[in-house]
């Protein structure tokens, strides 16, 4: 029984002051939901203060991206021991504005899994099709390519400390959802993908998140498919009822 993962990403969004504010409120109503696993994820620079501001609840904190080298002459950057440190247990890789607007690529993607997990970050591995790739017929092609690569060298052990997130990029951030149907298809070929790879039990273990234009109207029919882990929420994890509403969507099916 895998528990669903409901997971903020808040982008280049807040201050200090205001992801302070929205982690303690978030904090505060997590014991609403029980049986569902509460991640925020703040910009790097407000890590520190929204650990803190959860300390002692169930709420846990993830960074956006990380560096795949440990420490160096690499300015600018952070390495998975930085993020450790400063008390963030997930870090969101791959993520598609990340793939299309800052250039990263599959083997981008894999040194930084391969980085996170050596030192005991849960990769948040994201993958997910162009409008054009989907329209073309190409959405599991993409997906097979995307998964292969960004896993490379990911060992059996490895794998299960991962989690992996859809989010075709048609539906991020636009307000245009995948049906439960769409989505359910492609989570079921990422599991068919684990299998071939690793096994059936190692499979069976890893969530597998969606992404795209998730909000609390729309949460629990997604989160209802039997390969539908969880959720990767941009935009509605800004706001503490929405983002508390598809954690309680989750907790119902
Ligand atoms: C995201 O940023 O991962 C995302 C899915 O954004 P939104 O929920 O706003 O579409």
């Amino acid at each position: 029984m895998r528990r669903k993962l409901i997971a903020g990403n808040w982008k280049m969004n807040t201050d200090r002051v205001t992801a302070v504010a929205l982690a303690k409120s978030v904090a505060a109503r997590a014991g609403e939901v029980s049986g569902v696993d509460l991640l925020v994820c703040p910009p790097n620079v407000y890590l520190y203060p929204v650990v803190q501001a959860v300390n002692g609840t169930a709420v846990r904190v993830g960074a956006q991206n990380m560096y795949h080298e440990p420490n160096g002459a690499f300015t600018g950057e952070t390495s998975a021991a930085m993020l450790r440190d400063v008390g963030a247990k997930f870090v969101i890789l791959g993520h598609s504005e990340r793939r299309h607007i800052l250039g990263e690529s599959d083997d981008d993607v894999n040194r930084k899994t391969l980085a996170a997990l050596a030192a005991e970050l849960v990769p948040i591995v994201c993958v997910g099709e162009l409008l054009e790739e989907r329209e073309a017929g190409r959405t599991a092609e993409v997906i097979r390519r995307q998964f292969t690569g960004s896993l490379a060298d990911v060992s059996e052990e490895q794998v299960q400390r991962l989690v992996i997130a859809y989010e075709p990029v048609w539906a991020i951030g636009t307000g245009k959802v995948a049906t439960p149907d769409q989505a359910e298809e492609v989570h079921a070929d990422l599991r068919s993908l684990l299998v071939e790879r690793y096994n059936e039990k190692i499979a069976g273990r890893v969530r597998i998140l969606y992404g795209g234009s998730v909000k609390a109207s729309n949460a629990g029919d997604l989160l209802a498919k039997p390969n539908v882990d969880g959720a990767l929420v941009g935009g509605a994890s800004l706001k503490t009822d929405e983002f508390l509403g598809i954690a309680l969507a989750g907790a119902a099916v």
